[in-house]
């Protein structure tokens, strides 16, 4: 039970905790220490689970000579370094060299793309000669390189098991999706990989709202019982406003509903990354052009002047200029039917008849033009009448290929049946 407890903490947690049970058993058995020391470490006092106020004045190299106590060198590359360079400072000898790099097996040519910062595992006999060396070339792969004969050495590659484990995460916005996506674990990188699965649905800079809800399923990856990276998300639920989005990773690793359509859209529903806006959600938010005449036929981005800003979808720039109202301003034409405008800008990033791509940046968020602050005007036009993107009819997502959908919906059955089993768990639990 421990030792599983162990297992699945985070490396950094676990080489702290070995680092402490040896610091421990030094305490223990060792005179090293000063008299004065030692008068807080008698037995009576070492009871499971206690710990215990040490004031220590111990030397790194005090506890370093205690821990190495291994035959295994380790070598750190360093830049400019080859075989030849790192077995010199090992005091090996030139032949040394040559037998290892004319090792038989497969993967020895990996030696030769040795960078900086890279680590070799040398162990030695008695005599000093090598018994092997082991260099991880990624995080499932190992050259290993042994001695047959003090002149013949072999190579193989091992290749380790990637293991994934499925863990879940699940939260409800109060203040925002960032701080929620936080308090639920979730890193990061999970966070922004959410508000990409599901950006083109949800607007997640301008229409979260507290009390929305996610729920996600995602993989941890680990090799022999040791985290090594987090893996995808297989599957994520939001509701956004009351109304429910289910996305399922397939297997060719696009997202799609619990009905089989793409997550991809024709239109992302902002502009700007999230993240960068100064507010996820406020009702009382300041309204930056509240004060203008004209009816306010678009949504405001506030976000710090340099924000990126991308386009909603595929198109061609049809309009790239500046006027005293506009300042800066870029208008797209998607398909036959559809504009998107983007005004105010910092800088433009594209020219007039210049075709774009979905999400490509086209400019930064400024303040030029009649603006009381910086901020991100944007329209989004359907056969040239204002429209609001979040309401507006947009084409249907392209479905599932149909050789694909048994195997897509078996998966998806099941992975949105242990979301929702994890959400009964985590309801139970509070
Ligand atoms: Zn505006």
């Amino acid at each position: 039970m421990v030792a599983q407890t162990l297992r699945t903490l985070p490396k950094p947690h676990r080489i702290s905790i070995a680092v402490l049970t040896v610091f421990v058993l030094i305490l223990i058995t060792s005179s090293i220490f000063s008299a004065d020391a030692s008068k807080h470490t008698t037995s009576s006092l070492l009871e499971p689970g206690v710990v215990y106020p040490v004031n220590l004045q111990v030397t790194s190299q005090q506890l370093n000579s205690k821990l190495i106590q291994t035959d295994i060198t380790e070598v750190t590359v360093r830049s400019g370094d080859n075989l030849a360079k790192i077995f010199q400072r090992l005091n090996l000898s030139a032949s040394d060299t040559y037998y290892v790099s004319n090792a038989t097996g497969e993967g020895i040519q990996q030696l030769l793309k040795m960078r900086p910062g890279d680590t070799l595992q040398l162990e030695f006999d008695t005599r000093g000669k090598i018994n092997f060396i082991r260099y991880p070339i990624s995080f499932q792969e190992t050259l290993v390189i042994t001695r047959q004969t003090d002149s013949d050495y072999s190579s193989t590659i091992e290749t380790q098991e990637v293991e994934a484990r499925l863990f879940f995460a699940q939260g409800t916005i109060t203040s925002s999706f960032w701080h929620a996506g936080v308090k639920a674990g979730l890193s990061d990188n999970k966070i922004m990989e959410l508000a990409d699965i599901f950006g083109w649905d949800i607007d997640f800079a301008m229409e979260i709202r507290s009390g929305d809800t996610f729920n996600v399923a995602y993989e941890q990856l680990y090799i022999n019982g040791e985290w090594i990276d987090e893996g995808n998300i297989v599957a994520a639920e939001f509701v956004n406003q009351g109304e429910s989005f289910i996305a399922v990773r397939h297997s060719d690793g696009s997202y799609y509903s619990d009905t089989g359509r793409s997550m991809k859209k024709s239109f992302l529903r902002a502009p700007v990354n999230f993240r960068y806006v100064s507010s996820n959600f406020n009702p009382k938010r300041f309204h930056p052009v509240q004060k203008r005449i004209k009816p306010h036929r678009g949504v405001d981005y506030v976000a710090p002047v340099g924000t990126p800003i991308v386009s909603a979808g595929k198109g061609r720039v049809v309009e790239a200029g500046y006027n005293r109202f506009n300042g800066n301003y870029v208008f797209i034409q998607h398909g036959d039917r559809y504009m998107t405008k983007y005004l105010h800008l910092n800088t433009k990033k594209v020219k007039k008849g210049q075709t774009v791509n979905q999400g490509q940046t086209i400019g930064t968020l400024g303040r030029t033009g009649m603006v009381t602050g910086a901020h991100l005007h944007y329209e989004f036009l359907v056969d040239g009448v204002h429209r609001n993107p979040r309401t507006v009819k947009l084409p249907k997502a392209a479905p599932i290929d149909a050789s694909q959908k048994a195997e897509f919906f078996a998966n998806a059955k099941l992975q949105i049946e242990r979301l929702a089993n994890n959400k009964r768990i985590m309801l139970a639990s509070l």
